[in-house]
């Protein structure tokens, strides 16, 4: 299989190194092999967030992994030319995105493979997973899903051909320099 995207500039990485701990391990499993994983309350069916650590509506901390579909639509979005912290020096500008899952639960994570422009409430994207970190770092940094626009809106996400697809000219400062 082919590597996820990863972006290293001059100044670093443009996604900057995250390590997993006990509670997001299986996450980060699940995202180095194409899926994204959030979570399911078995007692009331409620869908939630991948950090969610308990029900809201029945307080269950019971909760199961299941594989989400990959594909939302957004909701908001907010292009950040102020590096918040220092590892994300090498970053900006850079695009975050609130994305709804068609499961319900809402994401935030960075959009990839275009800028801002022609973005709009209810656009829909597809997940993708990049490696945060430098390509070559020892332990090397866990994969992450970020977003981008649905290239055939409608059809069914593979994210499997996301991980291993480029999308050569799609213009954009995630995903090169
Ligand atoms: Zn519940």
């Amino acid at each position: 299989m082919s590597g996820p995207d990863s972006a290293v500039g001059p100044a670093g990485p443009a996604f900057p190194a995250v390590r997993r701990d006990d509670a997001s391990a299986s996450f980060f499993d699940a995202a180095a092999c194409g899926q994204l994983l959030v979570r399911r309350c078995p007692a009331s069916g409620d869908v939630l967030a991948p950090e969610a650590r308990t029900c809201p509506s029945c307080g269950s901390a019971g909760l199961d992994d299941v594989v989400a579909s990959g594909r939302g639509t957004l909701v908001s979005w907010a292009v950040v030319h102020q590096a918040p912290v220092p590892s994300l020096a090498a970053a900006v500008p850079y695009v975050s995105v609130v994305v709804e899952l068609a499961e319900g639960p809402w994401l935030l994570a960075r959009l990839v493979e275009s800028d801002a422009s022609g973005l709009r409430a209810g656009t829909e994207v597809e997940v993708r997973f990049v490696r945060s970190g430098e390509p070559l770092a020892v332990p090397a940094g866990e994969v992450l899903p970020a977003f981008a626009v649905a290239s055939r809106p409608g059809e069914p996400v593979s994210t499997r051909a996301g991980v291993a697809s480029e999308t050569p000219g799609a213009g954009g400062g995630e995903t090169s320099t």
